[in-house]
């Protein structure tokens, strides 16, 4: 990721204030003249910059006097600066569960407003929202089937037409069906041009108006940079946008540029668009995205991953069945469902304090989601007597699991290799203190020894990937002080040594 870069090159910035003996206007200065460089090269508006720049050199002022911890002060101020320029008071829609969402989607042909419709459809369908897809677009050749691949990846129901030539026809009736079937969210996805022309615009007019969305929004390609101002200005005054997708801010070095202009026509950002995979797709909260940008990390958002991947309620059973020893196939295939519903595992990470954007290795998580998926599906091919480890799996009932799942008799082999090293280690910890109660309180208390064990059970590479044993000990103390972590050691767990 791009955006990685002005990342390092900032907290670069930051760690000379710590080789500084004294902190004094001549360091604040070297330290923010590295900034601005950074964030201009990243094509961020020259006033925004300079506004920055006077902002924190006044807080600086203010507080010198006071004999404040200014490198502290600094960094603070820094983070402040950096998320109020992603910052709108204007909030975003805020789609409601139990009613039909209608949300239409805009923008310039090429901007990736179809791919985003589907990332966008499919992070509700994740979060299991009823979520459906409508194809109004009927300029660009092929438009509809694209929609229908997609959404017949991700499993979703769709509706579009070969014959009929409006748009707004289309729409309309899309819209229309799914209402009547319950649809929670409906997604409209409509043409676009290569530029904003005055056809393009009428036509976003007619169909917003026949569909009366409850959203508008607006899906713009990062690449341009700072020129994003204008066209989000342009479209605004076309149509009531309500929000903003920047999409592809893996692959250029403006998307620094892109986001601070979005924000300073006032509209909000609601998502970005990080690659082409429908997960490659992060919701977008300005203080959340700084302090990740700066490897910062951010607590709060990774407990309510967590909480919301695993129902508390069915942590104490878990942790039961681990004291007991009692870990079957089952429990195994419940746990790798929860990882899955996290999504994006780098994503996670980058919640993690030390760990930022760009300590990620993307190639290395696809393996492991695609490792766990395949498990997944292994694991659904399996009896009921299989899975609670009431009927042994002799090479006849395993020839059948790999027969009906699609897999290799060897895959399935692998499979059951891991689930026995899940399942030895498990009871190891059972036995050990480190499963009684509350895992992470026990890191809190006393992680030297559980990071001990940590140690042997975590993937080396993945080690890595989180910056080291002491940085991941650290982490694990921060994670320990929340409540409601109970699950967080088993899902390292789970990414653990092959
Ligand atoms: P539309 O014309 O606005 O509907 O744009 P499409 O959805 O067809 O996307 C245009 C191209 O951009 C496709 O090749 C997409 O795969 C690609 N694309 C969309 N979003 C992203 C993104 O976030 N990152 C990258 N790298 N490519 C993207
Ligand atoms: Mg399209």
């Amino acid at each position: 990721m791009v955006l990685a870069e002005l990342g390092s090159k900032i907290t670069n910035a930051l760690k000379k204030l710590n080789k500084a003996d004294v902190v004094n206007e001549e360091v604040l200065k070297a330290c923010l003249n590295e900034i601005v460089t950074a964030l201009l090269q990243a094509d961020v508006n020259v006033h925004q910059v300079k506004k920055l720049r006077d902002n924190i050199t006044m807080q600086f002022k203010l507080q010198e006097e006071e004999g404040a911890d200014l490198r502290n002060l600094i960094k603070r101020a820094v983070v402040e600066e950096l998320s109020r320029m992603l910052e709108t008071e204007k909030k975003p829609y805020q789609p409601k569960k139990g009613k039909s969402n209608v949300i239409m989607f805009v923008g310039l042909q090429g901007s990736g407003k179809t791919t985003t419709c589907t990332k966008y459809a499919y992070y509700y369908h994740k979060k299991g929202w009823r979520t459906s897809l409508v194809c109004a677009d009927t300029f660009r050749a092929g438009a509809f089937d694209q929609l229908k691949q997609n959404a017949t990846k991700v499993r979703i129901p769709f509706y579009g037409s070969y014959t009929e030539t409006d748009p707004v026809a289309i729409a309309e009736e899309g819209v229309r069906q799914f209402k009547k079937e319950g649809f929670e969210m409906i997604i409209v996805d409509t043409s676009g041009r290569h530029k904003q022309e005055s056809e393009l615009f009428d036509e976003m007019k007619q169909v917003a108006e026949a569909i009366k969305p409850d959203e508008i929004i607006f899906v713009m390609d990062s690449s341009i940079g700072q020129a994003c101002y204008d066209q989000a200005l342009a479209f605004r005054k076309a149509v009531d946008v309500g929000s903003v997708i920047i999409t592809k801010l893996d692959g250029h070095a403006k998307g620094g540029g892109a986001l601070s202009a979005v924000t300073a026509t006032e509209s909000p950002i609601i998502f970005i668009g990080t690659g082409e995979h429908f997960d490659d797709f992060e919701e977008f909260e300005a203080k959340s995205f700084i302090k990740r940008l700066l490897g910062l990390g951010d607590i709060e958002k990774i407990v309510n991953i967590v909480k919301e991947a695993v129902p508390l309620e069915d942590q104490p059973k878990l942790l039961e069945k681990i004291s007991s020893g009692n870990f079957t196939l089952r429990d195994m295939q419940s746990q790798y469902k929860n990882i899955l519903k996290i999504g994006s595992f780098s994503q996670f990470l980058s919640f993690l304090p030390g760990v930022g954007t760009s300590l990620m290795g993307k190639m290395n998580e696809k393996e492991s989601i695609a490792r766990v998926k395949k498990f997944i599906c292994i694991m659904d091919s399996m009896t009921n007597e299989e899975l609670d480890g009431i009927k042994p799996l002799n090479p006849s009932r395993i020839l059948r699991i790999a027969k009906g799942s699609g897999a290799l008799v060897q895959e399935v082999n692998v499979m059951l290799e891991e689930y026995k090293r899940l399942k030895t280690m498990i009871e190891k910890m059972g036995k050990s203190k480190l499963a009684k109660g509350n895992d992470l309180a026990n890191l809190a208390r006393n992680p030297g020894q559980v990071m001990g064990k940590l140690k042997n059970i975590v993937d080396p590479r993945m080690l890595q990937q989180l910056g080291g044993m002491d940085n991941l000990m650290n982490m694990m103390k921060e994670v320990g002080k929340m409540e409601g972590m109970g699950d967080m050691a088993n899902m390292l767990k789970m990414f653990g040594k092959k």
